[in-house]
């Protein structure tokens, strides 16, 4: 074996199997993907800091109307109820669910809002040339708090909570509604075309210049290992920027760089036992109580779903069943079967296994949209004595299982499954 020397800069490494590889500049609304797992390296995009920018300040303009004006209003028994996202939370919190509160606050209300300013924040600097110590941990913060934003989750839970009142009251539609369905509409562009390397790069050369250049770092030719860890190198989670083992801080954005993300097997094997335990009282208690005329009904999350069937609206009791039931389950059933393939020296099917992380990584939070209906219900259905809708214990662990899977896909790290096909040299420990 020889020794040789690289530039970390102009490589990178999988974030699915760790496989090193050059940095190839594709054109322009391209991606390049991992020749041995699939997944996504990078997603060119044209003009990407203009097209954020302008798409970020629409979205902040949109923000005020779409949040705080009425969504809809229906009419029954006499009486007129309109709902915005606000009034929901509220009523979660009045009501005792606290926990349902807050992520209906936190997924629908603050975090479309923080994540719309910082990308504002960080594409107005790069497009000034201005590059402030700060833009680097503003834009690693975007990042990090991307996937818990869910106005589209919400959206869909708007047009289901239209479709189930549709047959029973009249529906108006306010100004706030249209507003909303532009901001979801801009803040699923603004993912599209923001293109993350070449941010991090401009960041990268405006704040340092050629200084930044580090030296090349020497590796082993002439083996045949692939991967980065075999050659002492690790990605940064947030930035994918490579930086030696020795190095504890990413360069580039300021992470603390791991190996393999820490305590990976434990923490999403406790976070996945955690989601079954709580998927059984979701599932078994009520989720929402109807009372008409002063009589009570509780009903399950198979009880709607059976009642959309019943009065065959087949579509909406599909999208409950898949969302609320079947998503869960596969995440739950999905993450064990990879956190399985971690213990033994199981080296089958890596590829598909990567694909599937990928999927339930991709699924997780759509699962909020049962929440999100009842959410609007509770609000909309609220007659006094002649129809009110409430909300039932199980939204709280419904909620939970919700947030422990996605922290369980969040905290799994699919490179430890590769690791056994090509495995770690010497040192094993994985932090
Ligand atoms: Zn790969
Ligand atoms: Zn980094």
């Amino acid at each position: 074996m020889k020794a040789q020397t690289i530039n970390l800069d102009k490589y990178t490494a999988c974030e699915g199997c760790d496989l090193l590889l050059p940095i190839v500049e594709s054109p322009p609304g391209h991606s390049t993907v991992c020749p041995r797992c699939s997944t996504t390296i990078s997603r060119r995009s044209t003009h990407s800091i203009v097209k954020t920018l302008a798409l970020s300040a629409t979205g902040l303009l949109l923000y005020l109307p779409s949040t705080w004006l009425p969504l809809m209003s229906i009419e029954s028994f006499g009486f007129s109820e309109s709902a915005n996202i606000i009034d929901s939370m509220i009523n979660f919190y009045t009501s005792g669910y606290y926990f349902v509160s807050l992520m209906v606050l936190i997924s629908a209300l603050i975090l479309p809002l923080v994540l719309l300013s910082l990308i504002f924040t960080v594409s107005l600097h790069l497009r000034l040339k201005r590059y402030p110590l700060y833009l680097t941990r503003l834009f690693r913060i975007y990042i990090k708090l991307e996937e818990w934003a869910m106005v589209e989750v919400y959206l869909l839970g708007i047009m289901i909570t239209i479709i189930k009142m549709m047959g029973h009251s009249e529906i108006h539609y306010h100004m706030g509604m249209l507003c909303f369905i532009l901001l979801v509409i801009t803040s699923l562009a603004i993912t599209t075309v923001v293109d993350k390397d070449f941010f991090w790069r401009t960041m990268e050369r405006g704040e340092a210049g050629e200084k930044g250049r580090r030296p090349d770092f020497e590796i082993m030719e002439g083996d045949d290992s692939v991967t980065a860890a075999e050659k002492r190198i690790q990605l940064c989670h947030i930035c994918h920027k490579l930086s030696p083992f020795s190095d504890a801080v990413c360069p580039r954005c300021g992470d603390t760089l791991h190996r393999r993300k820490p305590m990976s097997v434990s923490r999403t094997w406790a976070l996945v036992v955690s989601s079954a335990l709580f998927f059984i009282p979701a599932n078994l208690m009520p989720i929402m109580q109807v009372d008409f005329l002063g009589m009570p009904d509780r009903s399950t999350i198979l009880d709607g779903i059976i009642y959309f069937l019943h009065t065959g609206s087949y579509g909406i009791g599909l999208i409950i069943f898949i969302a609320s039931i079947l998503v869960p389950v596969f995440k739950i059933v999905g993450l064990t079967i990879l956190l399985l393939s971690t213990h033994p020296r199981s080296v089958r099917f890596l590829k598909q296994k990567t694909a599937m992380f990928r999927f339930i990584s991709f699924i997780g939070r759509w699962s909020m949209l049962d929440i999100f209906v009842i959410a609007l219900l509770t609000v909309l259905v609220d007659f006094g004595f002649f129809s009110s809708i409430h909300t039932a214990p199980a939204a709280t662990y419904f909620c939970f299982v919700v947030a422990f899977t996605m922290l369980a896909a969040i905290s799994f790290d699919p490179r430890i499954m590769w690791d056994k096909y090509t495995p770690l040299s010497k040192d094993k420990d994985h932090d």
